[in-house]
């Protein structure tokens, strides 16, 4: 009797803030550096040294809550939430519990079933931890706090989907908008967008929630969309079974396929949470949050209108070069300096997804010189090289960022209109033809095409065909 159960989800993201330098001191947020390269006394909780804020980090965190249309505090503060990790130096995580900077906000997602708001809670700023490594070796463990100090916000949403399908359009959504306003990337493979999952079921129809866990360890939509399923099934089970709910967090096993409890649901006051001493409160005026507004990017919903409009791509066409903000600032850059937005259009959503495919890259992992493609475009358009030799080169622009001016230059693939080099070969392919020339004069028009290709294939298709068709006429009259 599955049918009678409704599946409740509230999401807590947590999204890493693409600033150079941490939260609260000078340390580089770079990804990738060797091991406690990127740690300083503060970042590492050594007595007596001082936490700084990173201005930028509230400009994102304002930037962020406008674009999830979110109230904005005009002061805010940073509280200690207290606890003792081996990846959390200084015994405590700076966090905000009682006033967080942006609250109230909600987001459109769209699924089959139509559009639909999630309400936002609030989003707070706060620190990361840093990194616990157990597997490199057998009998300890290793910890890594370049991560320690990482801006994070996080995004608390209210309890508004119902299935896995709501979740990730929420999530993509999310994603999208931290990456149109530069925000952050939001990769969830590298964890720089991280999602907790709280899930409780319900008899349909009841307005009360049921009693919900917490998942963690989530990198993947596709692992989300699983632990939702595996988890509303557990619960299910145990309802159906007289068996209580526990309020719990649990930890998704994608390879196991299932979930196991880590420990018991703590509240806010197992944290001791209050106010940070070493931090003054962050006072946000009206002139800044509209000096941050002035400055919003065009968003993913925008930025697809404006193709449309601008360029005239359809709507599937801009959805897809919306897809990821990457894509969308390189297909832009080629439509700008080509001035052909159709024919970059027709590059990006043909050869461009092809090879993209034939690949297996993420849309961030194309790198070419945008003009380098729009070099192309306008060579093509000027008739200065074939289809055929348009498509090699955009493979090696693809793949290479080749320059194509000095390729194709140094590679004689232009066309060639040289009417005198043109006109010698026609006579060299009609004076080897003469059954063919015989059939043209009488009557038989089709074999011109015939002659077409005989002068191609000896230009290895390099011949201009405008400049081709008019010689063979001329020729044929003559002979
Ligand atoms: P905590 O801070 O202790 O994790 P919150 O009350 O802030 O708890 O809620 C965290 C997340 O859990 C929110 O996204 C919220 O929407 C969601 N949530 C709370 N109660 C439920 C419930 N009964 N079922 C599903 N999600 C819930
Ligand atoms: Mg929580
Ligand atoms: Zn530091």
């Amino acid at each position: 009797m599955k049918q009678e159960y409704e599946t409740v989800i509230g999401l807590e993201v947590h999204v890493e803030l693409a600033t150079r330098t941490k939260i609260f001191c000078g340390c580089s947020t770079r990804f990738g550096a060797e091991p406690n390269t990127q740690t300083c006394p503060v970042c590492t909780g050594m007595p007596g040294s001082l936490p700084v804020l990173n201005k930028q980090v509230v400009e994102f965190a304002v930037a962020a809550g406008l674009a999830a249309n979110c109230k904005i505090r005009n002061v805010c503060k940073f509280d200690r939430k207290n606890y003792f990790y081996p990846d959390n130096p200084q015994n405590y995580q700076i966090s905000q519990l009682y006033l967080p900077i942006c609250y109230d906000g909600w987001v459109e997602i769209q699924t089959e079933s139509g559009t639909k708001k999630v309400r936002i809670h609030e989003m707070h700023m706060e620190e990361d931890a840093g990194k616990l490594i157990h597997d490199e070796w057998e009998d300890c463990s290793l910890v890594d706090y370049n991560r320690s100090g990482v801006p994070l916000i996080e995004i608390v949403s209210e309890p508004d989907m119902r299935n896995a399908e709501e979740v990730i359009a929420y999530l993509e959504k999310l994603r999208m908008m931290m990456q149109y306003l530069g925000v952050s990337d939001c990769k969830l493979q590298e964890g720089s967008m991280r999602a907790d999952v709280n899930l409780s079921v319900r008899k349909a129809g009841s307005s009360e929630l049921g009693t919900r866990t917490e998942m963690k360890n989530l990198n993947s939509f596709k692992a989300i969309a699983r632990a939702i399923e595996g988890e509303k099934e557990r619960q299910i089970e145990l309802l159906e079974a007289g068996k209580p709910v526990i309020q719990e967090t649990r930890r998704w096993d994608d390879n196991k396929e299932s979930s196991r409890a880590m420990r018991s649901k703590e509240d806010a006051k197992d944290y001791r949470y209050f106010p940070d001493p070493d931090l003054p409160p962050v006072l946000v005026s009206e002139e800044w949050i509209a000096q941050i507004k002035s400055r919003q990017p065009q968003l993913r919903e925008e930025k697809a209108a404006y193709f449309q409009e601008e360029y005239g791509l359809s709507s599937y066409d801009a959805g897809i070069l919306t897809e990821s903000k990457h894509l969308a600032d390189l297909f832009e850059e080629t439509a700008v300096l080509s001035r052909q937005p159709k024919k970059a259009a027709n590059w990006f959503m043909g050869e461009l997804l092809r090879l993209r495919k034939e690949e297996g890259m993420e849309p961030e992992e194309i790198q070419f010189t945008p003009g380098h493609l729009s070099d192309l475009i306008l060579m093509q358009e000027r008739g200065e090289i074939n289809n055929q030799t348009a498509k090699d080169v955009f493979k090696k622009i693809f793949k290479e960022d080749l320059d194509p001016i000095p390729y194709i230059e140094e590679h004689h693939l232009k066309i060639v209109k040289d009417s005198q080099m043109i006109s010698g070969i026609v006579e060299e392919v009609l004076k080897q033809n003469p059954d063919s020339v015989e059939q043209y004069r009488n009557g038989k028009e089709k074999v011109m095409g015939f002659f077409v290709g005989q002068v191609m294939k000896k230009t290895k298709g390099k011949a201009d065909p405008a400049e081709v068709s008019k010689c063979l006429k001329e020729k044929l009259a003559e002979f």
